[in-house]
């Protein structure tokens, strides 16, 4: 423990509450009465995913003392590992890329090896009733389709360009931008079924939700924030390059690990209380005291938080204009990669199917096969109500579609439905709707006295993604120690 700590374990809030000021009585009255005081520490943080975990870590490499609550049995949040066919995999977060040099340096840091996306082959893309191979980035589709799809990607280039990541609000023309979904864009700036299509299951796949459903200014913001929006969608060189042996949950492991009993699990935080000295945090039947707090828990959960007082309405507007994507994710094991030897990458793109898309994710040297995909924005909701054995047969049923009867044959099947966990409820990240970043973005990032607020949504690069997610957590710790 470094030395700010004061150990309250076992202090009742009355005892508590009466070395304190009348502000934090009131606080400590608010926080349930009288449940007991676990410890007083410098920060509080809340969630125990990549953010939480680097700020902690920051802010105790800095000298101060941490306590991380977190609500669910694991560390990770929006990463988690599961087990098919004997190899570990990821059931969230999986990719990296070459830009994303925060997440590369934590793997490099616990000696994580990083492996490429096999990409040797053909993949199948089958758009608005034409089916092709192709290999390489650019999807297959007729001469005139192609062509008015490299402009749309062209003109969406430009206009993210224009967009700062922290401050999209001040983008040229920030609320015409704003005021757009991207399905109005895309009829707008795309004619050819294909290219309308492609550009839906783009957006469906990289923020799980339908194009009608997010702000251009939120997709060109996620974009700029990723260098690109080709980096988003591109695998080799771009963000889905590689994986990390063995999953990257365990670099959050890792780091929960280092932390040891300053992180603790089941502690949901339920209300935070602030006055002009501290901050007095429910988790439980608990409760923690700190100066500040680091709220990581993306907006809609941390409007889930009560807090005392209430939050400005900027604040609480916000929470509730940047809803969770939503998305299932499923690993499928096989004897064997069969596609390789179709000379397929695995990796198919359709509008036909309900999963989808999905991607080669045999371990390297291919002695089994796996295949990873997703169920995302509207074919998400939809699954997320049926049961699993439905899903399973769907899944079989759209990849036997492509890569032939014995995908019908799996080994072993995996699935985790990220809008039914109960601290998560949704993924892979927020995407806000027209109107939520002009009229309430700038509440994302400013702390509210001595509220901050991190989470990879929060990050001026890869926001969305763990690289993101670890930068948040980067700052949220330089910008609450520049305060103790
Ligand atoms: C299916 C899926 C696939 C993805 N694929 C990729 C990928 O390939 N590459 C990539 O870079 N990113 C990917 N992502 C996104 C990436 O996983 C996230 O951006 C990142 O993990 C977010 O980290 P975070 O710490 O900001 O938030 P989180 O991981 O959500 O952490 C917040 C934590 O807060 C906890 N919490 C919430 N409410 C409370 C409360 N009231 N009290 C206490 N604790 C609370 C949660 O349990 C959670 O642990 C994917 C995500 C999903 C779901």
């Amino acid at each position: 423990m470094s030395r700010r700590v004061a150990l309250g374990f076992g202090a009742g809030a009355a005892g508590f509450a009466a070395v304190q000021g009348p502000a934090q009585a009131q606080a400590a009255a608010t926080l349930g009465g009288e449940a007991p005081l676990a410890a007083t520490v410098d920060v509080i943080v809340v969630g125990a995913g990549f953010s939480g975990l680097t700020t902690a870590r920051g802010l105790r490499a800095a000298g101060h003392s941490v306590v991380v609550l977190e609500a669910d049995d694991r560390v990770g949040g929006r990463t988690k590992p599961g087990k098919i066919a004997g190899e570990t995999v990821d059931l969230g977060g999986q990719w990296v890329g070459p830009a994303q040099t925060r997440l590369l340096a934590l793997a490099k840091e616990y000696g994580v090896a990083v492996y490429p996306q096999f990409t040797t082959g053909k993949n199948i893309v089958d758009l608005a009733g034409r089916r092709a191979t192709y290999e390489g980035e650019t999807p297959a589709l007729s001469p005139m389709a192609l062509a008015e799809f490299a402009l749309a990607i062209g003109r969406i280039e430009a206009l993210a360009r224009k967009v700062p990541p922290l401050r999209p609000w001040e983008a040229p023309d920030a609320e015409v931008l704003d005021a757009q979904t991207m399905e109005t864009w895309i009829l707008a700036n795309a004619k050819a079924p294909a290219v309308r299509s492609a550009l839906r299951l783009l957006i469906r796949t990289l923020a799980c939700v339908e194009a009608g459903e997010v702000s251009l200014l939120g997709m060109l913001t996620m974009a700029s924030a990723a260098g690109s929006f080709n980096e988003m969608i591109s695998t080799r060189g771009g963000a889905q390059d590689a994986m990390l042996q063995g999953g990257v949950w365990q670099l959050a492991a890792k780091m929960a690990q280092e932390l040891g009993p300053a992180v603790v699990l089941g502690a949901p935080v339920s209300a935070i209380a602030q006055d002009d000295q501290g901050v007095t945090v429910q988790a439980g039947a608990r409760r923690w005291r700190g100066r500040f707090v680091v709220v990581t828990a993306p907006p809609s959960m941390a409007g889930r938080i009560q807090y005392q007082p209430a939050l400005p309405p900027l604040r609480d507007g916000l929470t509730q204009r940047m809803p969770m994507g939503c998305v299932i994710k499923v690993h499928v094991a096989y004897a064997r990669p069969f596609w390789r030897t179709a000379g397929l990458t695995g990796m198919v793109l359709s509008d036909r199917t309900a999963f989808g898309p999905w991607f080669d994710h045999s371990p390297e040297g291919g002695t089994i096969g796996g295949l990873v995909g997703f169920f995302a924005g509207k074919s998400a909701q939809l699954w997320a109500e049926r049961s699993p054995q439905a899903r399973r047969e769907q899944v079989l049923k759209d990849v036997a579609l492509y890569l032939g009867d014995e995908a019908l044959k799996p080994t072993d099947y995996i699935e985790e439905v990220w809008a039914a966990a109960p601290w998560q409820r949704g993924g892979y990240a927020a995407a806000p709707g027209p109107g939520a970043l002009t009229a309430f973005g700038p509440a994302l990032r400013a702390p509210v006295g001595r509220i901050h607020w991190a989470g990879t949504e929060t990050a001026e690069a890869f926001a969305g993604y763990i690289d993101g997610a670890i930068r948040s957590g980067e700052h949220s710790a330089q910008e609450v120690a520049r305060r103790l």
